[in-house]
């Protein structure tokens, strides 16, 4: 059992206020794995005094100081791989090989880039007559959603701890244990007293006690549409900046030259990678109606190399969605694709056979898919595809921009011309050709109802801070 019914304030375990917890189950067994406080606005205040208090001499800090922390936090981080593993494991249902690839190393890639971009960040300009110096923005309010619970976090913490701003984090009340290994992490490495503030608690309670603090001066936020909304409401009484990483319904655009199986397959490991519960998924593949036939055959012939199963199990690529709700969500819009013109090519709704315990669904492909359908338009949040076919480029990147979102785009193919005006036209934050892996350095971020700001890198790092101009320096 993981049980941590206090909060992380000023360098100690502090008990709440209020005598709530809430249970946090392992989506995989749907067995209670432990329990957290239901922080109150009272836990919150003294966290935000707390980083309030720390905030003079942490911003002082020189850029070295700060960069050799970000790497004994790395090293730290390192130290502690089969906890994060576990913990991961446990409270999302991520299997064991994404969670030591993917949710364990984007964690850390975060750390070790930030140290590294910060020791040659510039925090100060000349220009004409003016003297620029970019000072950290104050206290920052992180909230963060379930699905990558190391990776939103240490993006977030990495750019604040670089700038020299201080933090209260309220992760995830679904998987709000990795950030208690986070918090070990960082005492070991020797974050100072009050850098790092650590509430758990509900949305409507920390969440909104976050965005609404007069005390904290920038929200940085990863999750929902409607959530984002929220907090800009909020924030906008007393004009505190906020970020916004939100959701997305992102194209696969598959050339027409692109060799099919390698298309198929691609758009396969989209939605059943953290099945499907990943912002920058690609879950619209639009396929050349010409190769419409032969992409359906691929993905029909490929998708058993793509196991639902036991987190456990190093074969298993797909876990169970997060929660309950989650997988009624995920059934609801398989329901609302069934219930549509567009023809189910595999899954379906229900569980898998034999994964009757956990919150399993089965990865499910749509084709004759409109491009105004729910379920082309929806962030579904699960491993779902929808097919739509095209007839020339032109056409295919009106569509693959026809969404209100804009977080992400692939295109999948050969000629160097026809990628490069596909990558170049679509309208999103982060375009990948060819599964290119990801830049820990490079903005990642969206537009459109993606979202405000950028996280990652040097980009990150400027969110979490203010430039101001001097003039007439002697
Ligand atoms: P969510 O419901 O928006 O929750 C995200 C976080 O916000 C949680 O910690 C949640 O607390 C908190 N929250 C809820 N209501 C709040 C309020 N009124 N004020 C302030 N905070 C509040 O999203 P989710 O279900 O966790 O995550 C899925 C969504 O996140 C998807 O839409 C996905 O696309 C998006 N996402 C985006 C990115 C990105 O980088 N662009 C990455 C991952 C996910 P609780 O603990 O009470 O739930
Ligand atoms: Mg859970």
């Amino acid at each position: 059992m993981y049980n941590y019914i206090q909060h992380y304030i000023n360098g100690q375990w502090v008990d709440s206020t209020g005598n709530e917890t809430i249970d946090v189950i392992n989506p995989a067994t749907e067995e209670k794995i432990g329990e957290i406080s239901s922080g109150t606005k009272e836990d919150l205040d003294k966290a935000v005094q707390a980083a309030r208090d720390a905030f003079p001499a942490f911003s002082q800090t020189t850029k070295e100081e700060r960069a050799d922390l970000l790497d004994r936090i790395a090293d730290e981080y390192e130290k502690r791989k089969d906890q994060f593993i576990e913990v991961i494991m446990a409270e999302l249902g991520s299997p064991v090989t994404f969670t030591t690839n993917v949710q364990y190393q984007m964690g850390l890639n975060h750390f070790r880039t930030a140290a590294k971009l910060v020791r040659d960040f510039d925090f100060t300009e000349n220009r004409e007559n003016s003297f620029i110096q970019k000072d950290a923005i104050g206290v920052a309010g992180l909230i963060t959603p379930w699905n990558f619970p190391t990776n939103q976090a240490s993006t977030k913490l990495a750019s604040a701890f670089a700038a020299g701003s201080t933090v209260v984090l309220k992760p995830s009340t679904e998987t709000p244990f990795a950030a208690v290994l986070l918090k070990e992490v960082f005492e070991a490495a020797g974050v100072p007293k009050g850098v790092f503030n650590l509430v758990n608690g509900t949305g409507s309670t920390i969440g909104n006690g976050i965005s609404s603090h007069p005390d904290i001066d920038f929200v940085s936020f990863t999750g929902s549409g409607g959530v984002g909304t929220k907090i800009m409401e909020n924030a906008a009484q007393d004009i505190k900046k906020v970020s916004l990483e939100l959701g997305g319904k992102s194209p696969i655009v598959v050339l027409d030259d692109a060799d099919v199986d390698y298309a198929a397959k691609t758009a396969i490991s989209h939605i059943a990678g953290n099945t499907g519960q990943v912002c920058t998924a690609g879950t619209r593949a639009l396929v050349p109606e010409s190769m419409h036939d032969d992409f359906i055959q691929a993905i029909k012939n490929h998708i058993s190399e793509y196991p639902v199963g036991d987190p456990k199990d190093e074969s298993t690529f797909t876990g169970p969605q997060v929660s309950e709700d989650q997988w009624k969500t995920v059934q609801d819009y398989i329901q609302k694709g069934i219930d549509s013109n567009a023809t189910l090519v595999t899954g379906g709704t229900g569980k898998p056979e034999g994964l009757e315990t956990g919150y399993y669904s089965k990865l499910t492909v749509f084709t004759n898919v409109k491009p105004e359908d729910t379920i082309a338009q929806e962030e579904i949040f699960g491993p779902v595809l929808s097919v739509i076919t095209y007839n020339d480029l032109d056409e295919a990147i009106e569509i693959a921009n026809g969404t209100i979102y804009g977080l992400a785009g692939y295109v999948v193919g050969n000629d160097p011309e026809a990628l490069t005006k596909t990558a170049k036209s679509l309208r999103s934050g982060r375009i990948v050709v060819n599964n290119e892996q990801a830049d820990f350095t490079a903005p990642f971020g969206g537009f459109d109802q993606s979202g405000i700001g950028r996280e990652w890198g040097d980009y990150g790092i400027e969110e979490f801070l203010e430039p101001k101009t001097i003039v007439g320096l002697p």
